[in-house]
């Protein structure tokens, strides 16, 4: 009798790995285990539409039935307390073990914690799961000023769609300029620019010394700056740290993640991780990276899913992100980490303009506001390895397409 597939973790990665392995034919028990209550959800709306519609339910996503007819038993509820790497055992929380033939750590990632004087006031709050925006939800619609600490792509969608539902937001941000560690300058100014042009107040270089409330409940920030901010709500959004306390207990590599191979394997090859908690070398920037995406979680669940079915495939997707900032629609392709030069085109004023970035003279990433056919494009040509010059971008979007369509032609002419 085979064990068959533990996950652990039902999120964005967990699902889809639970779905490709019945995709590849795997024919053997599927285990799913999430901790959370709820019917497995889609995480980024919780920021952008949940909060602001009291009426709005979370998108689940899969239908209850497709648990039932692909024969994946989901566990809701249940939290994993340990794994015994070598003889292929997870321990649950309040009794009870399951064996394994093969595990995937899909353990997505946490808030990190501000540790701060007042840090445990009711009305300090962050986002992570549907339980997390209720409150956020539930809270907002009985205040009149928050204050948003981290100037991340979720405080900023939390901050706008707080602002635009009427309350009066204030974002505090350590370094010297909003999503400083994902955008190019030029975007994050934009950004700051339109996000104060709509009445939300952005303090950068700014920290909060501590929070001070009354009865238990928060009712300002303390700035570094000595001004004394009213909030009867304080998100704190500064950043994630990944769920890796299992993996790490149970004797695999962690660095800044759970160490994986191109091909989702942790340091046990039969114990895979994918998602936000998985750290490996990136094919494309040939640099040590953990993303958090949804579209790093459902590839690399799909890829677990191949390595399983006895495939070798190495991992190789474009990198993309996106996220909804008021009347911003930003969308990344690449890793601009390594970029050494960039280029605007489009419209700033306009709100629709795109940052091509690239490492010497090869393009490494697109960033782009309201412009998605830039970033669709980017995505064909960065998976496709091409880098249209400098001079072609500068031309303009008709003149980038038709490169890379040259390209293209050249390609299936002579695939040599
Ligand atoms: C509010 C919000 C907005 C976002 N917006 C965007 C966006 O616009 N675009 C984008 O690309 N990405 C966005 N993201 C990021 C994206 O949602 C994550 O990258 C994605 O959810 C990662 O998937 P995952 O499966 O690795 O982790 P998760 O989806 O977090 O799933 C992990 C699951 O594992 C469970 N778990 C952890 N430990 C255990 C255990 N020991 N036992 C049992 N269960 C366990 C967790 O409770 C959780 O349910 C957003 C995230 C949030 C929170």
């Amino acid at each position: 009798m085979k064990n068959g597939v533990v996950i652990v973790g039902a999120g964005h990665a967990g699902v889809q790995a639970a779905a490709s392995l019945r995709d590849e034919g795997y024919d053997v028990p599927v285990t799913l285990i999430g901790d959370e209550n709820e019917l497995p959800y889609h995480k980024p709306p919780l920021s952008k539409t949940f909060i602001k519609d009291s009426a709005a339910v979370p998108q689940i996503l899969r239908a209850e039935a497709f648990y039932e007819t692909g024969r994946i038993e989901l566990r809701r509820g249940v939290l994993v307390e340990r794994i015994d790497p070598v003889g292929k055992r997870l321990d649950l929380a309040g009794g009870g073990s399951i064996s394994f033939d093969a595990a995937i750590l899909a353990t997505g990632s946490r808030p990190r914690v501000l540790r701060l004087g007042g840090g445990e006031l009711g009305g300090v709050l962050s986002l992570r799961s549907v339980a997390d925006a209720r409150s956020i939800r539930e809270l907002s619609a009985r205040i009149e000023d928050a204050v948003i600490l981290g100037g991340g792509f979720i405080g900023l969608e939390i901050a706008a769609t707080l602002s635009a539902g009427g309350r009066r937001v204030t974002v505090i941000e350590a370094q010297d300029r909003l999503l400083g560690r994902a955008v190019a300058p030029a975007i994050s100014s934009h950004v700051r620019q339109r996000l104060e042009a709509s009445g939300i107040r952005v303090l950068t270089q700014t920290t909060v010394e501590r929070l001070e409330g009354s009865n238990g409940r928060v009712e300002a920030a303390i700035a570094s700056t000595g001004e004394r901010l009213p909030a009867q709500m304080v998100i704190v959004g500064i950043g994630v740290v990944p769920n890796m306390e299992l993996a790490a207990e149970a004797g695999l590599e962690t660095a800044n993640g759970i160490r994986v191979d191109g091909q989702m394997r942790t340091s046990v090859p039969e114990i895979l991780a994918i998602g936000d908690n998985a750290s490996y070398r990136h094919w494309f920037s040939g640099a040590d990276v953990r993303l958090e995406s949804v579209q790093n979680a459902t590839d690399q669940a799909r890829l677990a899913a191949r390595t399983i079915t006895g495939h070798h495939d190495v991992y190789r997707s474009v990198p993309w992100f996106w996220s909804d900032i008021g009347d911003m629609k930003l969308q990344m392709v690449g890793l601009a980490q390594a970029s050494d030069r960039s280029l605007v085109v489009g419209d700033v004023s306009d709100n629709k303009f795109s940052v091509f970035h690239y490492g010497g003279e090869r393009l490494i990433a697109i960033e782009s506001v309201n412009r998605p056919a830039d970033h669709m494009l980017g995505r064909k040509m960065l998976g496709a390895g091409f880098s249209p010059s400098v001079e072609v971008v500068a031309a303009g979007a008709d003149a980038v397409k038709s490169a890379f369509m040259d390209a293209q032609k050249q390609v299936a002419a002579d695939p040599a």
